[in-house]
């Protein structure tokens, strides 16, 4: 029977980040499996390095090593599959649960090969992000595997990448996970705090926020002796703190029977309708003060965009942002959009005659 990944809320999926000896992935499971706190036991078998020469994974031959997890902990297990190889070794071990890792979803190519490969497979497949911030690649990789017919998908938010340091080895860019929720919301989607963070600093706060945008459960990489890891030492933690980690989490409710809540929420939830449109058509408003001035721009033959202009504009609205409560980085996505929309109607109104 395939495992139902979707009844299961928290599903917890714990285990290294790579299985390197026999040894250390019976050790590192057992422990995991002691805390009960996992449903379902990870480790990569083949692994995408960024240089030749840094550890590969054991491949082929760590297969017998999970299969022995699962008998002496009862839990069922997953692994990264890549290509038509891993997923023809991952079904003859008769592995319990599937990922496609974040640099194969960035590759149309191997998503379409490990779909065919997994053509009509219940197995538990979960899709993580691309690497880079493409919600159509994301949602495109799933379109591929439900047109082989795989049966069990679900998706995993594991950050993404950016050049540059950031607190985040991969930034969790929130928008993107819930905007694929609301495209495709018959997916349970996991987040994977882990390769979001890529320390141990912030797995509990990445897990919370998680836990509290709806997620169906996180994926953690722990092993028994993290420091002496093989691959991503610095993100793994101990079984001991995975279950200290999990144990804080909280799984609040999606809804409220209390009737103070319901009126309450109703009132809120009315008030942001009506300042959402609001704000609607004081942008219209906006634009149609910004089309006046694209016709006089054109009929004086002067160039759109004038930079110091916009620059003192965003200046003033920064200047304001404190007192208002909102962040910087809030203002400059707003002002840009707004910038953006007002270029596309003031270069309509330049074609015009
Ligand atoms: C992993 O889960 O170990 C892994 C390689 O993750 P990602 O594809 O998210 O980098
Ligand atoms: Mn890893």
């Amino acid at each position: 029977m395939a495992l139902d990944i979707k009844s299961r809320k928290p599903l917890i999926i714990a285990g290294p980040c790579s299985a390197e000896t026999r040894e250390q992935t019976l050790s590192t499971m057992r422990a995991l499996a002691a805390t009960g706190r996992v449903n379902v036991l990870r480790a990569g078998v083949w692994k995408p390095r960024t240089k030749p020469g840094m550890f590969e994974g054991v491949g082929v031959e760590a297969l017998p090593w999970l299969v022995e997890a699962r008998e002496r902990t009862g839990l069922p297990i997953a692994i990264e599959v890549a290509n038509t190889r891993h997923v023809e070794s991952a079904l003859e071990y008769g592995i319990d649960m599937l990922w496609i890792g974040a640099r194969t979803t960035s590759n149309p190519f191997s998503t379409q090969e490990v779909a065919e490969a997994l053509r009509g497979t219940d197995t538990p497949v979960l899709v993580k992000n691309p690497m880079s911030a493409d919600l159509e690649l994301w949602v495109g990789a799933v379109e591929r595997l439900q047109k082989c017919d795989v049966k069990n998908l679900g998706l995993i938010h594991r950050g993404f990448s950016g050049y540059g340091s950031s607190e985040y080895r991969n930034m969790p860019m929130w928008h993107i996970p819930l905007e694929i929720k609301r495209r495709l919301p018959e997916l349970p989607i996991l987040c994977d705090p882990s390769h979001i963070c890529g320390n141990r600093v912030h797995l509990f706060d990445v897990a919370q926020q998680a836990a509290d945008l709806d997620f169906n459960g996180v994926m953690l990489e722990s092993h028994y002796s993290p420091d002496t890891a093989w691959s991503d030492a610095a993100q793994q933690v101990t079984p001991d703190a995975f279950a200290e980690i999990i144990d804080r989490i909280q799984w609040r409710a999606s809804e409220s029977q209390s009737l103070a809540y319901q009126s309450s929420i109703d009132e809120l939830r009315s008030t942001i309708d009506r300042l959402d449109k609001e704000i609607f058509d004081l942008l219209a408003r906006r634009m149609e003060a910004a089309d006046s001035i694209g016709r006089i721009k054109r009929d004086n033959n002067v160039m759109i965009l004038q930079s110091g202009r916009w620059s003192d504009v965003v200046e003033r609205m920064q200047a304001r942002a404190t007192a208002l409560g909102l962040s910087h980085e809030f203002v400059n996505t707003v002002l840009e959009a707004i910038h953006i929309e007002s270029i596309t109607h003031q270069n309509r109104i330049m074609r015009e005659e």
